[in-house]
C-alpha cells in the first residue's frame, strides 16, 4: 500500500519536496495499520502537517479491505532496511531496473528538476538547450557542453536532463557521472584487467552525462579512453553532455582533438544570475521549504549575496534554519542578524579598491589611470566599468564612488552606469568582460 501510495504522491508533490519530506520516511505495513518511521521531529511535524491527511486519504483508496488502515506517525528507523517489507527507494529502483540491462546506478538526483530551475536571462539559453536535448535525445545538439563558474546550476541542468529523459522513457540507459569518478573507475577497471567490460559498459548508454571534465586534463590515458568512448556514442547518434568550468579552447592539459570535438555540438554558458534572478531563486527556494519570504528580504540577500547560486542556497539555508531554530519569523533585520559575519566577510572582499585593481589587471593597465583625468578610449571604457562594477558590488553611493575615483561628479558615474548598461545588451565583448570580472571579483 505503501509503494503505491509514494508513487502518487511523487506524481503530485514538486520533487524538492517529494525528497525532503517523504523519502525519508520508512514504512511498517501492519494488518490494520501503516506505521511510518520519520528519521526526526522535525520532518515527522512536517509531515503530520503537510501531508498526513492526504496520505491518509491515498491509504484509504488504496487499501484492500473496507476497514481503512490507520496511519501512524512515529520517530525511529527500521533496523535493518533491506530485506523484507518495501521501503522507500524500493519502488522506483524496482520497477526500472528491470527494463535496464542490469547494469549500473543512472546516479541521477531526482531533486533536481526542471521545474524548480529557475530561468533568468544568465541561463535562459543553457536551459533551453538542455531542455531540448532531454525531449530529442541524440537529435538536437550533440554533444551539450555546458559551461561556467561554479555554483551556477551546470549539474543541476545535467539531472534536470537526465531525469527528463526517464520520465519520457523510463528504460533509457541514462548515466550521469562525475568525471573523476570516469578517470577513477577506469584506474580500477586497468587494474582488474577489465577495460574491455569497462569501454562496452559506456559505449552502451543511450545518454551519458558527464560532468566537469576540467578534471581530464592532463590525464592522458582517460583523454584517450574517453575520446573513444565519446566517438563511439557520437556515431550512433547517442547522447552526450559534458559540463566544464571553462570553455573548451580555454582547458589546459586537454588535447587538441578533444578540444575540437567538444566544440561540434552546441556550447552554452551558464552565468552568474543577475539581481532579479537571485531573487526569484530565493523565493522558489523559500516556497519549497514552506517558507514566505518577503519581497523585502529576498531583495536584501539577493543584493548582498551575488556570487553564485550555490552561496544563495548557503544563505537562504541559514536564514530559515535559524528561525525555525528560534522560532522567530523572517524580518528584514533578523536576515541582517543571521547573516551578519556572511555580509562582513564579503564586504572585506569586494571594495572599491579591489574592484579598481581587478579591472586594470585585466585591461593591463595602472589603476592611476582610472583615477586620471585621461579620456583616451583604452582608459574611459574600463574606468565605466569599474564605476558601474562598484555600483552594482558595493553599497556606496553614487557620489562616494566618484570620490573613489579621482573625486568624479556623481552625474559622470551615473552616465558610466547607463552607458554600461546600454553596452552590456548590444557589444558582446564588453558583455564578456562584465561578466568575467564580475565572477572574479564576486567570488
Ligand atoms: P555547478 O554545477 O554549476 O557548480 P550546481 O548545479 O551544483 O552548480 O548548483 C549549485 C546549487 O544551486 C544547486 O543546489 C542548484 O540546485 C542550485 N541552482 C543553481 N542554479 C539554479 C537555478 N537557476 N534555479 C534553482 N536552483 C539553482
Ligand atoms: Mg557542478
Amino acid at each position: 500500500v505503501w509503494e503505491q501510495c509514494v508513487d502518487k504522491l511523487q506524481n503530485e508533490l514538486p520533487a524538492q519536496q517529494f525528497n525532503t519530506w517523504i523519502r525519508p520516511l520508512q514504512a511498517v505495513e501492519g494488518e490494520a495499520e501503516l506505521r511510518l518511521l520519520a528519521p526526526n521531529r522535525f520532518v515527522l511535524d512536517w509531515v503530520r502537517q503537510h501531508f498526513l491527511p492526504r496520505i491518509e486519504e491515498l491509504v484509504a483508496g488504496l487499501g484492500s479491505g473496507d476497514a481503512p488502515a490507520a496511519v501512524i506517525l512515529e520517530i525511529g528507523s527500521k533496523p535493518s532496511a533491506a530485506a523484507t517489507a518495501p521501503t522507500l527507494q524500493a519502488p522506483a529502483v524496482k520497477k526500472s531496473s528491470v527494463a535496464r540491462r542490469q547494469s549500473v546506478p543512472n546516479n541521477l538526483n531526482t531533486a533536481f528538476t526542471f521545474e524548480n530551475f529557475v530561468e533568468g536571462k544568465s541561463n535562459q539559453l543553457a536551459k533551453a538547450a538542455s531542455f531540448q536535448v532531454s525531449e530529442n535525445v541524440g537529435r538536437a545538439y550533440n554533444p551539450l557542453f555546458i559551461y561556467g563558474g561554479v555554483g551556477l546550476g551546470k549539474t543541476h541542468l545535467m539531472h534536470a536532463i537526465g531525469n527528463n529523459i526517464l520520465k519520457h522513457n523510463p528504460g533509457a540507459n541514462v548515466v550521469y557521472l562525475h568525471s573523476e569518478r570516469f578517470v577513477s573507475d577506469m584506474v580500477k577497471a586497468l587494474q582488474h584487467n577489465a577495460i574491455n567490460a569497462f569501454k562496452d559498459h559506456y559505449r552502451s548508454v543511450d545518454a551519458l552525462l558527464i560532468d566537469d571534465i576540467q578534471f581530464f586534463a592532463g590525464k592522458e590515458r582517460s583523454q584517450e579512453e574517453f575520446f573513444h568512448t565519446f566517438n563511439t556514442l557520437l556515431e550512433n547518434k547517442h547522447q552526450m553532455v559534458l559540463t566544464c568550468d571553462r570553455y573548451p579552447k580555454e582547458i589546459k592539459g586537454l588535447e587538441e582533438r578533444l578540444k575540437s570535438r567538444f566544440g561540434w555540438g552546441l556550447p552554452v554558458a551558464v552565468e552568474p544570475p543577475d539581481l532579479e534572478t537571485r531573487v526569484a531563486i530565493l523565493k522558489n527556494k523559500a516556497t519549497h521549504s514552506g517558507v514566505m519570504l518577503s519581497d523585502e528580504v529576498a531583495f536584501f540577500i539577493g543584493k548582498r549575496i551575488r556570487s553564485n547560486v550555490r552561496e544563495l542556497e548557503g544563505a537562504l539555508r541559514r536564514v530559515i534554519a535559524n528561525s525555525q531554530f528560534t522560532g522567530e519569523t523572517i524580518t528584514l533585520d533578523f536576515a541582517k542578524e543571521a547573516l551578519r559575519d556572511l555580509i562582513a566577510l564579503q564586504d572585506k572582499l569586494v571594495n572599491i579598491d579591489n574592484i579598481q585593481k581587478t579591472v586594470a589587471e585585466y585591461y593591463k593597465i595602472r589603476v592611476a589611470d582610472l583615477l586620471s583625468s585621461s579620456r583616451s578610449r583604452n582608459v574611459a571604457r574600463p574606468r565605466q566599468l569599474a564605476m558601474a562594477l562598484a555600483k552594482e558590488l558595493t553599497s556606496h553611493s553614487l557620489p562616494e564612488i566618484g570620490q573613489f575615483f579621482g573625486g568624479r561628479d556623481h552625474t559622470t558615474v551615473l552616465h558610466a552606469c547607463r552607458k554600461i548598461k546600454e553596452l552590456r545588451e548590444s557589444d558582446s565583448r564588453l558583455s564578456d568582460d562584465y561578466s568575467n570580472l564580475l565572477r572574479v571579483i564576486s567570488s
